[in-house]
């Protein structure tokens, strides 16, 4: 059993009680983890709090190079961290190890931005004086991660946040806790209580983190849904929030693309982690006039991508994360089958996998906005695939929707891959390349999709607070001073 890590140290949970692991590909316990609660919130505050003066006072170099050093242990552990993340996930082998370096990519990405980084001198209003900005931390930030990306996400987070000068407090979502607990190795150079990890469920471990008073900042990714309820909790310590929240993506597919890498794109982008992704097509616009040749196309594609346990090197597609939500997604087809959608590929679990919550990638033609389907972030591999006639409908389509997290276009025409990216109701842009992150890019949603940015300048940006100081350093008697008696 892992352990909770709380000021540099190993320690069980106040409350004694502990959560199970289960590897959604075989259904069996990986491992158990610390349920723990408020008082573990309390302890791991207090241990973050005693830490943030002497890291806000660690010079930049000396904090950035430590981030390097966090980013060279995560390399070192990459075979070990990749398995874990794939016994709690059930993602593939493959693509956890480039997580994992994408994640100490990110380390030394906020390592050499912090570098240089530290406000500016502005013009000041008279000769004599010194006018400065400068960009302080926030103080300490709660880091609450997703089950869907429990590495990478909180890479995202943790790194600009002590970047800055923050020290953290991480809780991994109740699913995916084992890789986060690993996480000491990344980082016990760093000084005591600068990070600590704590597990829980959201209702209580997330809730206490997110009302807790000495805590000022709440870093979340998430869905919308918690996201409200965290805005609504924070809203009576006036918090600084980032929130990364559900998406429902459109991609669009013009008559003038490549359409064969058009649907592999597509397939790719709608069954990466069995659609787990907060950036998955969910909702599919193909051009009428090439409309018939894409869906056989995709849909044939579709039926080859072999299903399977993330341990295999061979699997394409992986389970869900839980028998809820593969059920809910099989419910969410059954239902659309009844509002009229087809399904031409997929559509049911596969046969011949007995364990685990798969659920074979699925293709719905005929789909229609006004299906529930389309009403609530789907979050599993199903790919609802529509006609358009004009590109200005296929705009008006995708930009019919709560959410605005990202999107693409596949298209070779300049004039309208413009029009797109002026007009398209996102955060992130992808033309004909879908869901490719940098680590200089930012990353966010508009809409019901979340507040804030991660990554790029912006992410770092999140984790600071700007203070203007005006000096007069001849402090002398000023024509526009009130002229008090002597
Ligand atoms: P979730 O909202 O159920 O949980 C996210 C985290 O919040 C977990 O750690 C959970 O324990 C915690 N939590 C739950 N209730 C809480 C509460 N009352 N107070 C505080 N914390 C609480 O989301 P999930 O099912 O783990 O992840 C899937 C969702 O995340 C999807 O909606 C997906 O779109 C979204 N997501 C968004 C992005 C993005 O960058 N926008 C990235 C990945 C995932």
């Amino acid at each position: 059993m892992r352990k909770l890590w709380i000021d540099r140290e190993f320690t069980d949970g106040a409350t004694g009680q502990t959560l199970q692991v289960v590897d959604p590909a075989t259904e069996e316990v990986v491992d158990v983890v610390p349920k723990g609660g408020p008082l573990d919130v309390d302890r791991a505050v207090a241990a973050a709090k005693r830490a943030f003066p002497g890291w806000k006072r660690t010079p930049a170099l000396a904090r950035a190079e430590m981030l390097v050093e966090s980013a060279r242990r995560l390399r070192q552990n990459k075979e070990e961290f990749a398995v874990t993340l794939t016994r709690e996930t059930g993602r593939t082998l493959r693509k956890n190890r480039g997580y994992v370096d994408w994640s100490a990519t990110c380390f030394d990405y906020y390592a050499g931005l912090i570098r240089d980084r530290r406000g500016r001198v502005i013009p000041s209003a008279a000769p004599g004086q010194l006018n400065l900005v400068l960009k302080e931390p926030l103080g300490i930030v709660g880091c609450i991660v997703p089950f869907n990306y429990p590495l990478m996400l909180l890479a995202w987070k943790v790194a600009p946040a002590l970047a800055a000068g923050n020290t953290v407090v991480i809780k991994p979502a109740s699913a995916t806790p084992l890789l986060t607990l690993d996480l000491h190795r990344v980082f016990d150079h760093l000084p005591k209580g600068v990070v600590n990890i704590i597990t829980g469920s959201g209702g209580e471990v997330g809730d206490a983190l997110v009302k807790h008073p000495d805590v000022p900042c709440i870093a979340f990714t998430g869905s919308t849904s918690t996201g409200q309820h965290i805005y609504r909790l924070a809203a009576d310590g006036i918090k600084k929030l980032h929130l990364e929240l559900g998406g429902s993506d459109a991609a669009i597919i013009c008559a003038d693309c490549d359409l064969e890498a058009a649907a592999r794109a597509v397939a790719w982008t709608a069954f990466l982690n069995a659609g787990q992704v907060c950036t998955s097509a969910e909702r599919v616009y193909v051009e009428q006039s090439v409309y018939r040749r894409f869906l056989e196309r995709f849909a044939d594609l579709t039926q080859k991508l072999v299903v399977g346990a993330g341990m295999d090197e061979r699997t394409e597609v992986t389970p869900l994360i839980g028998r809820k939500e593969r059920d809910q997604v099989e419910a969410r087809v059954a239902q659309a089958q009844k509002e009229g959608a087809r399904v031409v590929a997929g559509g049911r679990r596969p046969p011949q996998l007995s364990k685990g919550w798969f659920y074979e990638p699925t293709v719905l033609a005929d789909a229609r906005h006004g299906m529930s389907l389309l009403e609530e972030e789907i979050f599993g591999p199903v790919a609802p695939i529509m006609p358009f006639t004009t590109f200005d409908e296929a705009l008006h389509l995708a930009n019919d929707s709560p959410y605005g997290l990202g999107a693409t276009l596949f298209s070779s025409d300049a004039k309208k891959v413009r029009r797109y990216f002026e007009e398209i109701e996102a955060g992130n842009v992808w033309v004909n390349d879908p869901l490719v992150d940098n680590p200089a890019g930012p990353f966010g949603g508009m809409k019901m999709s979340g507040l804030g940015r991660e990554l790029g300048e912006e992410g770092l940006e999140e984790f600071q607070q700007t203070k203007h100081v005006h000096w007069d350093i001849e402090a002398s008697i000023k024509p526009w001073w009130y002229p008090l008696p002597e």
